[in-house]
This record gives structure tokens, C-alpha cells and sequence, in this order.
């Protein structure tokens, strides 16, 4: 019936409504979306659009959470997350909802006749993983960029050749994007000059991305593209164009206002279409490797329109009207996804809804994002003492002798921010690195008088360098953080050698001290910073090794157990979602994961190996297929 609908009539209507719908950012407001348009008066359309809300109504085919067949799993290790009842036989789901779990003789008489029976066969049935710190939209930006990442190149010489081959796939006049060149995984790696990427690809723009996303190289097209030339000023003294000596540009360009031209040609030349299915693909990747739920930390955008799409996307009912855009193909179908807990910009203000109780148990605006320092591979960072002076940090990463970092807000600004938000009901997320930008945050929350009885759940994201006395405070003023623990896999090397030096990053990232001051901490990849891989961030968690195989830390190793409470029960409390998510428990979401391995009987060594087989949220199983 659909099909036979999908006539003329509705392709017109389809791109009149499509163009309103971009001019004016989303008017969700279909009688005002009808007065608007001429095309729409006439009755025809009418009509049509009378019987597509109809058959919408009617229709029980939505692709919402549905109340999915009921579910016995058994057979097979289940750990709950649960210490009262830690290894149930058996779990029983009644529409979607963790029914009973216990013995298997006893919950297997008390099933309706239609449950599916799920055997594992031994393999592990665990909750949901969820992501505590993430950003869905840049790494949808970036989906199907060509990879240069030190992540999947060892040799400068490989990542060239394997550009050179990916070239030939582009008609002449199409962007080639590039993502991940990284001179710290990749050794002997020098930026590509404008001539060099002139020779390699004369007929199309070209853009290469660091894997900091602070430089980015292009060619000439791309520069003439985005409506680059010599006489352009620069933005300001930290984000231009490099010119040399005669004024003409090298290709290298240096932080955010000076790319935003290059992003805005990019995106139209993208197209909007692909962008919304790369954000579908991406939601879904997360579900592939063991995500249930994710948060969405400072998403990049100060577009509505984005916000609009991830709600319709992940909530558990889409409202009649969008309905009616998937239909029209404006908005993608849904499907089945994770759960998205989004922290807003701070600089994004508008995109805030009126209070803090909106959304659902599946889509929800949940607090802001803050910036206090940087990262330790652009000198951003904010030390005490200066990043070391050698070759390596003055000339590659930029980073002058005697440098610390700074903050990047005064602490009145932070202060009058915490308040505003904390005030407004929203939970405050701070970015902050390194030792004294922490020290200085928790001072400020001193000042201000935080509450600790209060249950703001405020966070801090990533914490590096963070000193015991800073954790004593956070424990104190119930302050919580989330530990970008694969900077240690990773960089550990760079950042032992050559960035910070060996006795702070023996001291970085101490889980055991938050554990045992009772900070109920989180891990994070920071997508696309590093692949979202639950069992990657807790195989460095337990093993604390760095991908050359050197241990730093020993001192704050912490068990399989307690990673997993990181990625899941205690990701929930971080989030608010502690009494619905996060753990196997009657009552709870049926967010669950087969694993092929039992994480508690692997060998540490081999954590970072378990595949997830499949991924349940709300007690649907994710297809997570393309
Ligand atoms: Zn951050
Ligand atoms: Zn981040």
C-alpha cells in the first residue's frame, strides 16, 4: 500500500517539504509546514498526506522498540553486574524488561508459551557495555574518510602506498578526504607539503586530517575550492594558513576557524543524505562492538537539526511527524539502536531544551560540556611542570621549551558557568588533562560551595594527571571522573619518552587510587580519538601495557571485575540510568551482550581478543549489519 502511494504527487510534495524543511531548521509543526507551501493546498496533497498519516496510524510496521518475543537465556556463564545474585542460571525477559533470574528449573516453569528459548552454549550473556565519553557526529564526519591512522599503518612508506591506491577510486573533481596522520604512532612521518599532494592527486581537492583533529593538509583545489587564496587573512595567531617565505601556502593548516571553510565545502559536497546514513552506521557500530547505551560528551554540532536527527533516531517512539520525514526519506528509517545520552556544548546554549527532565530512557539531554584544558600532543594540556624539551616536542608537536599548557577558561568564567548549569538542574562535564587543571577545577567547586550530598554527578573527562590530593577531593565533594585509560596503550611510549616523561606517566591514569577512595570512575575511547572497543580499554586497564608491550603504573592495576564495573554499571550511575541499565537485575532493560568468552576466566593477555556475538537493547536484538 505504501508502494502505490509513492507516486508523483508525493515526489513533488517530497522535495517541497525537504527544501521548508532545510530553510527553516525542523519546524516540527506539520500545519505550519502545510500553510507554508503553496503546492500543499491543493486537495491532492491533501489527501495523500490524509492517507499516509492514516496508514501511519494504523500502521504497527514503525520499526519502534517493539515489546519483542519474551526471551529464556541459559546454558552459558551470566554475570550480572550484581553482587546479591552474581551467576543466575538463568534470565527470563517479559517485554523487553528483566522478568526474573535465578535457577532454571524454577524460572523455566513460570514462562509464557510463546518465549524463545536462547541456549548459549557456554558462551557469556553480560549487560550492555556503556560508552561514557563519545562523539557520534565527528566520527560520522569521518566515516568513510580514507584511513592514514597510525592505528592501522606501522611505516610512513605503507600509509603512502595505501593512499596512493585508494586514490584511483575517485572520479576527477570529488573530494578526497584523508583521517588519523599521526606522527606520534607513525615514525618518520613528515606533514605532506601542497606540492606533494599536487603531484599525487592534480584533478581532485584533498584534505588529510591529523589524528588530533587540531592540522589539516590540502592541495591546491582543495584551497581554491573553499575559497582560499594567498590574499585571505588568517582567523587569528593560533588557527591560519602557513604561508613561506614568498607568501604562497605550504598546504598545512593550523586548528578550527581556519578549516571551517574547508569543513563547509566538505559537508554540501558530502550531502546531507549521506551524512544522516553514516550516523545511522555509526549508532550501529557501537551496538557491533557492545554498546547498549552511549553518551554523546560536548556533541559537535550547533545545529538543531543534528539533535533532531539523533532523537529521532535512538528515542523510544518517534513522533507522528517525523514519522511522516522518514517517510519522505527526510529523516532516515529507524531502526533498532543504541540508547544516546547527549552533553551539550557550552558554547552551544540555544540547543538546550527548557528543563532538564525531557527525552526518555532512550534519547535524553542530560547536562553540558565544558572545556578547562587540552591534549598532551599539542602542548594543550595544563601541567604544573613543563612538557620536556626535546626534539621530538619542539619540533614535531610544536611545543616550546618551558611550556605548560594553559587553561582555557579564567576560573571565574568556569565558575559562573558551573552555576548556571547546576542551577538549571543540568550534570557539568569538565575536559580537563592534565595535574593542575584538575587541582584548579576542584578548587573552583571548593569556592563555589558544592554540596557533596547533592547528587549533581558531576564529572571530569579524561584526568591523565591527576594527584592524590586531587582525588581525595573529588571523593570528598563526590565529584566523579572518566579515564581516557588508551592514551597509556596507545601513546604510553611517546608520552613516557618523549612528552611528559617517565615518572608522571608511571603516576597517569590511577584507576586503583580512584577505586580505593571510592570514586565510582568510567573508561572511555573518545571516538574517534581512539576505536570505540570496550575490550581494548579494558584489557589496558588490567594489564596497563602500552602497545610496545612496556607496563606503566603497576601500582594501579586494577581486576577484570572492576573494569567491568567501569563499563557498566558504573557508566550507568554516571549517567543517571543506574536504576534501569548497567547491571542483569529484575526490573532493569534487557541491555544485554553474548560474549564468545567468559571476560572473568580469560586470560588478561587475551582480553582484548573477545568478540561480541550479539547485542540486545530493551530486549530487541540489533541487526547491526549495513
Ligand atoms: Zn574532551
Ligand atoms: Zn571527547
Amino acid at each position: 500500500m505504501l508502494v502505490r502511494i509513492k507516486n508523483h504527487d508525493v515526489i513533488k510534495v517530497q522535495s517541497s517539504v525537504k527544501n521548508l524543511i532545510i530553510d527553516n531548521y525542523f519546524l516540527y509543526n506539520p500545519v505550519k509546514l502545510i500553510k507554508s507551501s503553496r503546492i500543499m493546498r491543493s486537495t491532492i496533497v491533501y489527501s495523500i498526506l490524509f492517507v499516509v498519516l492514516l496508514v501511519l496510524l494504523l500502521s504497527d510496521d514503525n520499526n519502534d522498540f517493539s515489546e519483542g518475543a519474551d526471551i529464556l537465556f541459559y546454558n552459558g556463564p551470566i554475570i550480572t553486574m550484581e553482587k546479591d545474585q552474581p551467576n543466575p542460571e538463568a534470565v527470563y525477559i517479559e517485554n523487553g524488561i528483566i522478568k526474573s533470574t535465578g535457577d532454571y528449573d524454577l524460572i523455566s516453569k513460570n514462562i509464557s508459551p510463546a518465549t524463545l528459548i536462547v541456549d548459549l552454549k557456554g558462551k557469556t550473556l553480560l549487560p550492555g557495555f556503556i560508552d561514557s565519553h563519545t562523539h557520534p557526529a565527528i566520527s560520522a564526519f569521518l566515516y568513510d574518510m580514507i584511513d592514514l591512522s597510525g592505528f592501522t599503518h606501522r611505516s610512513k612508506e605503507e600509509l603512502w602506498n595505501h593512499f596512493s591506491d585508494k586514490i584511483s577510486d575517485y572520479k576527477p573533481g570529488n573530494w578526497i578526504l584523508c583521517k588519523g596522520f599521526d606522527q606520534i604512532l607513525v615514525p618518520g612521518l613528515i606533514p605532506p607539503s601542497i606540492s606533494f599532494l599536487d603531484s599525487l592527486a592534480p584533478d581532485n581537492p584533498v584534505l588529510i586530517a591529523s589524528q588530533s583533529l587540531h592540522s589539516y593538509w590540502a592541495n591546491s583545489l582543495a584551497f581554491r575550492e573553499s575559497g582560499i587564496n594567498p590574499t585571505t587573512p588568517d582567523p587569528d595567531i593560533s588557527s591560519y594558513y602557513e604561508r613561506d617565505t614568498n607568501g604562497n601556502f605550504t598546504g598545512y593548516i593550523a586548528e578550527q576557524a581556519a578549516f571551517e571553510p574547508f569543513k563547509k565545502e566538505i559537508l554540501s559536497s558530502l550531502g546531507i543524505k549521506r551524512l544522516k546514513e553514516n550516523s545511522l552506521m555509526v549508532l550501529k557500530n557501537y551496538a557491533k562492538n557492545g554498546y547498549t547505551s552511549i553518551t554523546s560528551m560536548g556533541i559537535t554540532t550547533s545545529d538543531k537539526k543534528v539533535i533532531q536527527l539523533y532523537k529521532h533516531i535512538s528515542s523510544k517512539t518517534s513522533t507522528i511527524t517525523n514519522r511522516i520525514l522518514a517517510l519522505l526519506d527526510i529523516l532516515p528509517k529507524r531502526e533498532n539502536t543504541v540508547r544516546n545520552f547527549i552533553f551539550l556544548r557550552y558554547d552551544a546554549a540555544h540547543l538546550f531544551p527548557s528543563s532538564s527532565a525531557n527525552g526518555d530512557d532512550f534519547f535524553k539531554i542530560m547536562g553540558v560540556k565544558l572545556w578547562y584544558d587540552g591534549s598532551p600532543y599539542t602542548g594543550s594540556m595544563y601541567l604544573d611542570a613543563p612538557y620536556l624539551d626535546n626534539h621530538f616536542t619542539n619540533n614535531v608537536l610544536h611545543i616550546p621549551p618551558g611550556h605548560t599548557g594553559i587553561p582555557l577558561l579564567t576560573k571565574n568564567q568556569l565558575s559562573s558557568y558551573i552555576m548556571k548549569y547546576q542551577s538549571e538542574g543540568w550534570q557539568v562535564a569538565i575536559h580537563a588533562q592534565g595535574d593542575i587543571a584538575i587541582r584548579d577545577i576542584m578548587n573552583v567547586y571548593d569556592d563555589i560551595g558544592l554540596q557533596p550530598e547533592n547528587d549533581f554527578r558531576h564529572r571530569i573527562e579524561h584526568c591523565i594527571l591527576i594527584d592524590n590530593e586531587s582525588i581525595e577531593k573529588m571523593s570528598k565533594m563526590n565529584i566523579h571522573p572518566s579515564f581516557h585509560i588508551n592514551h597509556l596503550y596507545y601513546y604510553g611510549d611517546a608520552l613516557e619518552k618523549q612528552i611528559i616523561g617517565a615518572s608522571r606517566a608511571d603516576q597517569m591514569l590511577p584507576l586503583k587510587a580512584a577505586a580505593e577512595n571510592s570514586l565510582r570512575f568510567t573508561l572511555h575511547a573518545d571516538q574517534p580519538m581512539f576505536p570505540s572497543k570496550p575490550f581494548s580499554l579494558l584489557h589496558t586497564a588490567v594489564n596497563r601495557k602500552t602497545k610496545d608491550g612496556k607496563m606503566l603504573g603497576k601500582q594501579n592495576l586494577i581486576t577484570v571485575y572492576q573494569g567491568l564495573e567501569a563499563l557498566t554499571i558504573n557508566a550507568a550511575w554516571q549517567i543517571k540510568m543506574d536504576e534501569k541499565i548497567g547491571s542483569i537485575k529484575e526490573g532493569k532493560y534487557a541491555d544485554l551482550i553474548i560474549l564468545d568468552r567468559n571476560p572473568l576466566e580469560t586470560d588478561k593477555e587475551d582480553l582484548r581478543s573477545i568478540r561480541v556475538l550479539d547485542t540486545y537493547v530493551h530486549g530487541n536484538k540489533i541487526n547491526w549489519s549495513q
